[in-house]
């Protein structure tokens, strides 16, 4: 099943100073004009280094990825396409933790991605969203499939500790991301987990770009997991709380 055309194929070995890929998430909160990067749908972010601390070759958000993944035995070549829904699914059973595996269709040999009530639900038949045959996988119990679980599971988890008090008049844009786990990251640096703040002086400005541990934004303590909660809920849109009125004349679209 392709979801773009012409996906971008990301080889990690190309990039031997590291790759990192997300799924990308429109800010949990937004002050001032939205732009279009608010109110995108999901993409997946990613970052690659042809050398290690130097600048990032790719920092991009495309609308899928394919990955070429050796089987287990290495005997052929697999293709993996993370792709919004897969990413978002996967995303969704960390924050939950529901446990993910990954089957195939014994007919079309798709991997098979559990979606909605399904991707939360461990099920024994399932419907094949290639070809839409139903099939039981052989010496399995009930479980979810998602082919990104195939993916080695990432690490280097530290809870960030900055604190930042900010008030949103003092700046033309406050944006705020709970931060995710990577779903590929094969550098040695730490994924910091906490709140991702973006706050910018004028359009083009950006003056804070960090993730810190707790963030007091307006008067009002954030925390990440009601955060992430809320995109994981209502993923396509910002969340842009009451207290937060967007001017819509400033919307693009
Ligand atoms: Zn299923
Ligand atoms: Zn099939
Ligand atoms: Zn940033």
């Amino acid at each position: 099943m392709q979801y773009a055309n012409r996906p971008f194929i990301l080889k990690p070995e190309d990039s031997p100073g590291g790759v990192g890929v997300w799924c990308a998430l429109p800010p949990a909160i937004v002050t001032g004009p939205l732009n279009a990067r608010n109110r995108r749908v999901l993409g997946i972010h990613v970052h690659t280094r042809r050398i290690n601390d130097e600048k990032k070759t790719i920092d991009s958000t495309f609308p899928a990825i394919v990955l070429p993944h050796p089987d287990p035995l290495g005997m052929s070549v697999d293709i993996i396409h993370i792709t919004p829904p897969a990413a978002y699914g996967w995303l969704d059973a960390q924050e939950r933790g529901t446990p993910l595996d990954s089957v195939k269709c014994p007919k079309c040999n798709a991997h098979h991605l559990d979606l909605g009530h399904f991707s939360q639900n461990p099920h024994q038949m399932h419907l094949c969203g290639s070809c839409g045959s139903m099939f039981r996988p052989k010496g399995k119990g009930k479980l979810v499939s998602n082919p990104l679980s195939l993916l080695q599971p990432t690490s280097g988890f530290i809870d960030a500790t900055e604190r930042i008090e900010l008030r949103s008049d003092a700046f033309y844009k406050v944006e705020v991301w709970p931060s995710t786990p990577a779903i590929i990251w094969d550098l040695d640096r730490p994924q910091f987990v906490g709140i991702h703040v973006h706050a910018y002086k004028n359009r083009t400005e950006r003056v804070i770009d960090e993730t810190y541990g707790s963030v007091l934004l307006d008067g009002v303590e954030l925390d990440r997991k009601s955060l992430i909660m809320s995109l994981l809920h209502d993923y396509k849109e910002p969340k842009a709380a009451n207290m937060f009125q967007a001017n819509p004349k400033d919307q693009i679209f």
